[in-house]
């Protein structure tokens, strides 16, 4: 009588396995990362209407930090021209505009966090050559104080870093810096309060000694100044050449 409880008990989490599994289609079918649409299983990943719409960014764009340029006699944009980086250079695949901007808000805060495949294959895609020429050793994601990813549950760059490292086979080193400080939320500083908030702020954990160029991952780049403060910790720790590849400029 035991054993045919058990035998049936068993029979029950096998079911309820098999169900879980095919109720998952069901309970999140793919959507367009674009307008959030549900859109038939195995087929591209964004809708026909918004495939269209993407905000590309294409020539010109600045040749420090990928940002779209209005006129193509410029090489930098005006920010580029009055400042200097720490980073290298680097590129990103959409400007942050429009449903993109809508997207990368209901992915951090609405836990869409399906849409980095989406946004991982872009970046792949839009940064190709350019791996080609930076030939980055390691893959590095901008890191989050452990408080805030607890609260959010994930990081989408440490997400976004793992996936571009399967997708181009340059390993990631998802733990090389590390954020040791909590830092203000960066959105309502202007650009000298966000480069002193940061101000150590970030640390290297790893030894990068025979690391001479890194690829550094981010979601949305805004001012630049969180991607130069990681670039002058690897800087220190002997690396040469940082450059960066986001989803979304601003
Ligand atoms: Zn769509
Ligand atoms: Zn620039």
């Amino acid at each position: 009588m035991k054993k045919k409880n058990l035998l049936s008990d068993q029979r029950v989490v096998r079911y309820v396995k098999r169900a879980g599994k095919s109720a998952l289609g069901i309970l999140y079918p793919p959507r367009c990362p674009l307008c959030d649409r549900i859109i038939p299983v195995g087929k591209d990943r964004v809708c026909g209407e918004c495939r269209g719409e993407l905000p590309w960014i294409i020539q010109p764009y600045c040749l420090k930090c990928g940002k779209m340029l209005d006129r193509s006699e410029k090489e930098y944009c005006d920010d580029c021209l009055k400042r200097t980086h720490d980073f290298t250079q680097g590129i990103a695949a959409f400007r942050y505009a429009g449903k993109m901007r809508d997207s990368v808000q209901r992915m951090k805060f609405s836990n869409r966090r399906e849409y980095l495949d989406f946004y991982a294959e872009a970046m792949v895609w839009r940064a190709e050559r350019w791996l080609f020429l930076w030939r980055p050793q390691r893959i590095i994601p901008v890191p989050m104080h452990w408080m805030k990813k607890n609260r959010r549950g994930f990081n989408q760059s440490e997400l976004l870093a793992k996936k571009i490292g399967s997708l181009t086979g340059i390993p990631v080193m998802p733990h090389a810096v590390r954020k040791r400080k909590n830092t203000k939320d960066q959105k309502k500083l202007s650009g000298q309060e966000r480069r002193t908030n940061l101000k150590n702020a970030f640390e290297v954990s790893a030894d990068l000694s025979d690391v001479q160029s890194v690829l550094v991952i981010d979601d949305v780049y805004t001012t630049g100044s969180t991607i130069d403060e990681i670039s002058r910790v690897l800087k220190r720790a002997g690396v040469r050449n940082v450059f960066f590849l986001v989803a979304a400029h601003r």
